[in-house]
């Protein structure tokens, strides 16, 4: 009876088209067993209780089961009356209506391939796809944009050390069967919500796009879902911050800062304004010392030293690059290299302030000691944490809200369904910890779970609900190798210990930072875009960095 947040939001929504579409809900007549893929749902679907080892293992109640966790701790006023349940039972039927009208994909029929469908077309998701073997699947990947981001590069096309074409790497260049294969597909589109127990996702096409209706919304059944819907940037709630601060996820948010770093640079130049207004205009200020905070401020000290000072001499002594975190910088680095990069970024100008921003207002910074940072740019990187969308869904929870998987990445309790990347966690049952979030576990739990997909297929269990006694052999396995990060000025951080509190080796400097630059040229997706790389590092070298703004700085 009880509807999921995520199927709420599509009955509040009008209807979107009139194409009609019959979907099959798929029988449940699997089995669970530990290793093997389980998670045959009882009738009464989402409240039901989890594959049994789960419970005998757990002791307590799983706290991922949100509607018991619900009824056995709240207080009975809360218990919905009569008249409510009646009201909602209604809705409900309203809602079905709405969703057999809804146009899309219906169940895959007998003869067709098993339809994968995966939310997201980042590191998890497109290393899925890339390994995913169409010759047994049909894949319909669903996101808001086409490409994947190649993170670790994304710094520095914020300068221009990079173009933005360089690391975005297009969906159906990593998996041609998307746009070549008849039954596979890829949908520009945001997942709004998921209906496990029929087997199908929801879906609202981009915003204004010029659709029969607005918003445009389908539905696709799917035989399995990959949920790799990544995780949004972290603000702590700090007033302020989301209407004024630049985050860096995207490649959309390198071109608005890009964009914000020109103009500033041009309109400081401006005659008659005065010394406060061009220093705070030319003041960029990072929140959030961990690799992305740093690697950024060590390309702006870069692009000060190097670009600034020649192109634009006479604001060059009014740019200042300040880096506010709460505890020290690269906390996750070696003790050494920290204290390297510490030196080696306030040698390069910029200031290192600890404190706690308590407010962002349109100009300035106020932090927890009342003190205030005027600022003309401002970069929010303070780590990220489950979306709406992930913590809408009616799904198992790991530690920090994140969506809860078991050791094969699947989400105990519903059928069908995995979960991986920023977005997924381990349920706190497998005793495992919830994974860092990061491009290398994301990229190796999607290239595991392609395996895991082949195997499944093997033995018969492609489709919906034929999951019974399918041996999954080994559960995925982490093995951390080290981290990297960049600090300007050709240098950068390699630490290769396998844990914080591990031994191993780690070094700083130029030998670094070649290290640094190797490493991700060979893992950038394709030959095109390392070609692109290879051509802006050449150019950057030769001639500086572009500081042309135009249009959209696209
Ligand atoms: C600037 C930067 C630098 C980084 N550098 C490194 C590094 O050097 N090394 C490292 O290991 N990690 C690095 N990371 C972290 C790494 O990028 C992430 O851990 C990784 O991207 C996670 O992969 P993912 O597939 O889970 O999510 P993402 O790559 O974020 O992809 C999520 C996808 O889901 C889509 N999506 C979102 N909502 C929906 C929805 N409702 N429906 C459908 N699709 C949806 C998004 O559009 C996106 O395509 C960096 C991150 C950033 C931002």
């Amino acid at each position: 009876m009880a509807l999921s947040r995520a199927t709420r939001i599509i009955r509040r929504q009008p209807l979107a088209a009139d194409l009609l579409s019959p979907i099959r809900v798929p029988s449940n007549t699997s089995s669970s067993r530990a290793g093997i893929l389980s998670g045959s749902l009882p009738p009464s679907g989402r409240q039901s209780l989890p594959p049994a080892r789960y419970i005998s293992t757990g002791a307590s109640l799983p706290n991922h089961v949100p509607s018991f966790r619900a009824i056995s701790t709240t207080p009975c006023h809360h218990f919905p009356s009569a008249e409510k349940m009646a009201e909602e039972e209604e809705e409900e039927e309203d809602e079905k209506e709405r969703r057999e009208m809804l146009p899309g994909l219906g169940m895959t029929k007998p003869g067709e391939k098993p339809r994968v469908v995966v939310l997201g077309s980042g590191w998890a998701a497109c290393r899925f796809l890339k390994d995913l073997d169409t010759e047994t699947y049909d894949a319909v990947c669903v996101s808001p944009r086409n490409h994947m981001v190649f993170t670790p590069l994304l710094a520095s096309t914020c300068v221009g050390t990079l173009e933005f074409r360089s690391v975005a790497e297009p969906v159906s260049r990593i998996q041609p069967a998307l746009s070549s294969s008849p039954n596979s597909y890829f949908f520009l589109a945001s997942c709004t919500g998921i209906d496990t127990r029929r087997h199908e996702v929801y879906c609202e096409a981009a915003p204004n796009s010029g659709l029969p209706s607005e918003p445009y919304r389908f539905k696709v059944a799917y035989d399995k879902l990959v949920i790799a819907a990544g995780a949004d940037p972290l603000t702590f709630n700090v007033k302020g911050v989301k209407p004024h601060a630049f985050f860096l996820r995207e490649v959309g948010h390198a071109q608005e800062i890009r964009k914000k770093l020109l103009l500033n640079l041009m309109l400081s130049e401006n005659p008659g304004l005065s010394e406060a207004e061009k220093k705070r205009l030319l003041h960029c200020v990072v929140v959030g010392g961990g690799p992305t905070g740093v690697e950024f401020s060590g390309e702006l000290s870069d692009f000060i030293m190097r670009d600034v000072r020649r192109r634009h001499s006479h604001v060059k002594d009014y740019v200042r690059v300040t880096l506010i975190e709460a505890n020290e910088i690269l906390s996750s680095f070696d003790v050494r290299l920290r204290q390297y990069a510490n030196n080696h970024l306030t040698k390069c100008g910029v200031r290192l302030v600890r404190g706690v921003v308590k407010e962002v207002q349109p100009r300035k910074i106020v932090l927890n000691d009342g003190s205030e940072v005027p600022y003309g740019l401002l970069v929010w990187s303070t780590g990220v944490g489950p979306s709406e969308f992930v913590r809408s869904l009616d799904l198992p929870r790991s530690a920090g809200g994140r969506i809860g998987v078991d050791e094969w990445l699947r989400v105990p309790s519903v059928e069908d369904v995995f979960a991986l990347g920023d977005c997924a966690g381990f349920l706190e049952q497998t005793g495992r910890q919830v994974l860092p979030a990061l491009a290398q576990v994301a990229e190796r739990e999607g290239k595991y779970l392609a395996v895991l997909f082949s195997k499944i297929a093997k033995q018969n269990g492609g489709r919906a609900s034929a999951t019974g006694e399918v041996a999954l052999g080994e559960p995925f396995v982490y093995k951390h190798r080290g981290s990297m990060a960049s600090v300007g000025r050709y240098k950068a951080l390699v630490d290769l210990r396998r844990s914080k509190d591990a031994k191993g080796l780690s070094l700083a400097g130029f030998v670094s930072w070649l290290i640094w630059r190797s490493a991700y040229l060979t893992r950038v997706v394709s030959w095109r875009n390392r070609f692109y790389v290879v051509v802006n590092w050449a150019t950057t070298l030769v001639f500086g960095r572009d500081n042309s703004r135009i249009g959209g700085c696209s």
